[in-house]
Formats: structure tokens, sequence, C-alpha cells
């Protein structure tokens, strides 16, 4: 793993969320996306070298809709920056790591994503993120 890529923080209302973080980082978002398969809205930002990515649910049924019913705005999960997903998965899978797909899924900000359980991770839902060329 290359490097932390970005934190992701759930949040209702993708608007009230974009304009405080615009607030509080000094800087609106770069990239604003919806990723249709997932049924978020995110959007980025850029705090030096570091990112953060906003998420918020586009359908009631979406996953992050029931996160925020269970467990309330906040972070969400830490992505780390990987050259080669497959073989990063097949690595954690062979350590007992519990992962959420099969196979990479196309993810926002132009990257392949797999996330792993939080049961695996001491409760931390942690996000392989490599930069689809
Ligand atoms: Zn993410």
């Amino acid at each position: 793993m290359n490097k932390i890529e970005h934190i992701g923080i759930a949040v209702k209302d993708i608007d009230r969320a974009n304009s405080l973080y615009s607030q509080l980082l000094g800087e609106d978002p770069y990239k604003t996306e919806t990723v249709i398969s997932e049924k978020v809205i995110t959007s980025f930002f850029k705090s030096g070298p570091n990112k953060i990515e906003l998420l918020a649910a586009t359908e009631v049924d979406s996953t992050i809709a029931k996160y925020i019913e269970k467990k309330g705005e906040g972070i969400h999960h830490i992505a780390f920056a990987v050259d080669d997903i497959v073989a990063e998965m097949n690595r954690l899978r062979k350590n007992g790591f519990q992962l959420l797909s099969e196979h990479p899924k196309k993810g926002a900000d132009n990257k392949l994503v797999c996330f792993i359980h939080p049961k695996s991770a001491h409760g931390v839902l942690v996000e392989l993120c490599q930069e689809i060329k």
C-alpha cells in the first residue's frame, strides 16, 4: 500500500456538507461525482497532499443511507492507494481478510476499488484504490 489516498465521510446532505467543508478547508470541492451502481453522490476536497471524500446517499436503500441510519454521520472509511489492486486483494485474502467484493469495482474519482470488511480491520472499513490509467 502506497499511502492513504483519502478519508471518506458519510453525510446526509451533500450540498450542506459541501458548503461546510468548503468553509472548513478554505477551498471548494474539485470534483463531484455520482456513482450510480453504489447509489451515492461523492465530492472530493484537497487539503495539501491529502483528500477528503464526502459521500451521501442518492437512494433510500443505498448502503450509505443504511450506514447513517445505524451510526450517524461521520468518518466512514480510510482508503489506501495501491498499484495493483488484484495483487493486493489476493495478498489480503491469503492473510484472512474478508473482502466485500470478489473483483475490483469501478469507484469514484477514476479508481478501481475494493473494500475490506470492518470486522477484518478492528472496526474500520478499509478501501483499496488503484488509479485507472
Ligand atoms: Zn473512498
